[in-house]
């Protein structure tokens, strides 16, 4: 019997589209997964007809492919992924590959690298992004691990991915977890994104009185533009024109508004904090979904604490594309990118990453929830000065702030004086205006801490560590 070229484990919402993406790209498929019900549901019905074929056990698995083996891992992140990797480690061989395309933490990622290179088997941490249908269709891949390993694959890779006019959205990363790390920081930037235009919806819902039907039509003149044109803005305009079936109205209003966050948004947060990065819209976005769960305590807390709205402030309108308000969202969704970005390029100085910042431009660029048009600036951004310490500084980034800056400026002091939560637009106000600030309060900090602490401190006017008896009086 011909051997598959490649295996899959883990028929969930993903690794079933992969797996279809794979056979259609030419590669004859294997197919395993915990549960065989859902293998032979599978194999029934999506998978019919295809050059897809199913095994009962591990061992079904691997005879069933040929040498050396490419699996696919799509399955839960954490435990789930270390049972299955001791579950099939005994039937591997030399220079077999397996290739984790769950949502894995970088570190976990960093330690099977190491441990599986070691056998002489090859292992791949691969961020995928773009859902079911990117799965299907072509979806955004982020693969780390050897360039070995990946050389084994890239055939494969290269085929199944989105394509874009420069390419396909997938390229070497870089060593041990930087894939894994890549799309941690990929989500932190979608935290982000959705979070401020979740607060734009607030401000044309509360400030403008907007139906759904009114605000998607801004959405939609926002998506013709060369700086909001992406896919979460398109989507967000299918959503806001969704209508309940059953009582003709908008869908989105009887939507709770409680949203989770599975741990990719908290990663990126916690590497930031833990590498000196400063990512406070991210931070923002992922504070917001943790507020908006306390939904029972908000509903005392607004009873207690009056939330009314104090007055009305400029939007904008139809007819301008609500031009205030789509600068905010405009210099906010840059703030967004420009921190994933800083906090890539730190950490790949901090774990010898070698990152190519240009590339992870590209391979977002198509298949993934981010994708934009902004993105081809960011690319040129970096192909034009690789070291760039900040997007900010490049010049037609800097030009976006210099135009749009009073206009985000105005957004959150109205929301501030109406109450409306705008976390993500103050914090990229406060970000923009604390990163393009020569000096900062924090030589008053410093001198607390000296006072209190001894700490030291670095004088502008000559070099070296001072201290300063501060409680002696002579000082004063
Ligand atoms: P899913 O639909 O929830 O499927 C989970 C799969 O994992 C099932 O096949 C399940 O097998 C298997 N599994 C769970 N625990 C297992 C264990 N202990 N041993 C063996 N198999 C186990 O998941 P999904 O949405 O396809 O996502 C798969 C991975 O891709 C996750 O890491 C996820 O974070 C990541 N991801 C998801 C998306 C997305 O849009 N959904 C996008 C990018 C990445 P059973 O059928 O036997 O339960």
């Amino acid at each position: 019997m011909t051997k598959a070229h490649f295996g899959l484990i883990g028929l969930g919402v993903m690794g079933e589209n992969l797996v279809l993406n794979a056979e259609r790209n030419g590669f004859s498929s294997v197919v395993y997964n915990r549960t065989f019900a859902k293998t032979e549901a599978f194999l029934k019905s999506r998978g019919a007809g295809k050059a897809i074929t199913g095994a009962i056990d591990l061992q079904d698995f691997v005879d069933k492919l040929e040498r050396p083996r490419r699996i696919l891992m799509m399955i839960k992140a954490g435990s789930a992924t270390d049972a299955v990797i001791d579950q099939i480690s005994p039937y591997l061989q030399e220079g077999d590959l397996l290739i984790d395309g769950g949502n894995s933490e970088f570190r976990d990622t960093e330690r099977r690298v190491a441990d599986l290179e070691s056998k002489s088997f090859g292992y791949i941490g691969m961020g995928v992004s773009g859902g079911a249908k990117g799965a299907l269709e072509g979806p955004s891949m982020m693969p780390g691990g050897t360039k070995a390993s990946y050389d084994a694959i890239e055939s494969l890779l290269t085929k199944m991915a989105a394509q874009v006019e420069d390419g396909p959205c997938v390229a070497y990363i870089g060593p041990g977890g930087s894939g894994h790390f890549v799309k941690t920081v990929h989500n932190g930037i979608e935290y982000g994104i959705e979070q401020i235009l979740a607060e734009a919806y607030d401000v044309m819902r509360r400030v403008g009185g907007m139906t759904g039907s009114d605000m998607a039509d801004v959405l939609a003149q926002w998506n013709t533009t060369e700086e909001l044109s992406s896919y979460l803005v398109e989507i967000t305009e299918i959503c806001l024109r969704a209508k309940d079936q059953k009582e003709g109205n908008d869908l989105v209003e009887k939507i709770m508004d409680k949203a989770g966050q599975k741990g990719t948004g908290l990663w990126t947060v916690m590497s930031a904090l833990e590498l000196g990065a400063s990512v406070p819209t991210i931070y923002a976005a992922l504070n917001g979904r943790v507020l908006s769960s306390m939904k029972e305590e908000r509903i005392k807390a607004e009873l207690i604490l009056n939330r009314t709205m104090i007055k009305s402030f400029e939007i904008g309108n139809k007819a301008d594309g609500m031009r205030p308000l789509m600068d905010a969202v405009v210099l906010s969704t840059i703030a967004s990118y420009a921190q994933g970005m800083e906090l890539l390029r730190i950490a790949s100085s901090e774990f010898n990453y070698s990152l190519n910042m240009p590339s992870i431009a590209q391979i977002w660029k198509g298949g993934c929830i981010i994708r934009s048009r902004l993105l081809n600036r960011i690319q040129d951004a970096f192909n034009l000065s690789p070291e760039l310490p900040n997007l900010l500084i490049d010049p037609w980034f800097a030009e976006q702030v210099k135009n749009r800056l009073p206009n985000l400026a105005m957004i959150v002091s109205g929301a501030a004086e109406a109450g409306i939560p705008v976390p993500c637009f103050s914090s990229s106000l406060d970000y923009i205006n604390s990163y393009r600030t020569a000096r900062l309060p924090q030589n008053l900090v410093q001198a607390m801490r000296d006072c209190f602490g001894s700490h030291t401190y670095e004088r502008i006017d000559k070099e070296g560590n001072f201290h300063t008896e501060w409680l002696d009086s002579n000082a004063n």
